[in-house]
């Protein structure tokens, strides 16, 4: 019998949360919290506040191998070339991509706690580890941006999860976190799309809202043909900005 990635990933989220009362979960860390310690979310070991996996999961935590593409990160086959397919054959509308780790093992669930059943914890830990890469990668950035949905969107997820990951990212970083971009209509969802489809779905789905210059670091939670930051990245140099650098937890 197999088991799916999302029914795995609901029984660890479940196991972990329904132990936590609802006021709790909620509410932040009030004297109830005191004893309902947080837990390992891959193996549920007790881990410190403001804490989601244990040292051994994180560590454990699936790294990219192999050749990358310089632009957008995706894995080549061939090590003698230096871009994929998708960035050596078309303009693309950023300058480069990077990711903590591929959409593999306990990133899938992390991204799953965060994205679907959207525990804010997760996602406070998930900002703090974009802001370690960013600091270490781009230099000189201008102002965080997210990917902007429409309100009917926000209203379906519960929120903007971009936009939560970019938030954490700017106030560790110290940099404003500003909202550049607006959406303007409803697409669908990326990822019920195949690949040559995505592109078409998000074409001028997206417009700058405010113009201005220097460097924009646009953040993410997945990061699969790029199509997303393609079209956010465009209506950002519309808007004068240069460049255009994009941070995602995981890269399918
Ligand atoms: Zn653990
Ligand atoms: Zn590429």
């Amino acid at each position: 019998m197999t088991t799916s990635g999302a029914t795995r990933t609901s029984s660890f989220a479940s196991r972990w949360f329904s132990r936590i009362p609802r006021r709790v979960r909620e509410g932040g860390a009030g004297i109830a919290a005191l004893f309902y310690p947080p837990q390992c979310a891959a193996c549920g070991i007790p881990v410190p506040w403001g804490t989601v996996l244990c040292a051994a999961c994180e560590g454990r935590l699936p790294q990219g191998t192999g050749p990358r593409c310089e632009r957008c990160g995706d894995v080549l086959d061939d090590e003698q070339v230096d871009l994929c397919l998708r960035c050596g054959t078309r303009l693309r509308g950023f300058d480069r991509a990077i990711s903590l780790g591929p959409y593999d093992g306990g990133w899938r669930t992390l991204i799953a706690l965060f994205k679907f059943d959207r525990e804010k914890a997760v996602g406070r830990w998930l900002g703090l580890r974009l802001a370690d890469a960013a600091g270490a990668s781009f230099r000189e950035l201008a102002c965080v941006t997210h990917v902007p949905m429409t309100r009917a969107e926000r209203k379906a997820r519960g929120g903007n999860p971009s936009q939560e990951l970019a938030r954490v990212v700017a106030r560790r970083l110290r940099i404003p976190e500003r909202a550049l971009l607006e959406k303007t209509r409803t697409t669908r969802p990326q990822r019920s799309l195949p690949a040559r489809e995505r592109a078409v779905n998000l074409r001028g789905a997206f417009r700058g809202v405010r113009s201005g210059t220097g460097a924009v670091l646009l953040v993410d939670d997945l990061l699969t043909t790029g199509a997303t930051a393609d079209e956010c990245g465009r209506a950002l140099k519309s808007a004068g900005y240069g460049a255009i650098y994009v941070l995602t937890v995981v890269r399918a």
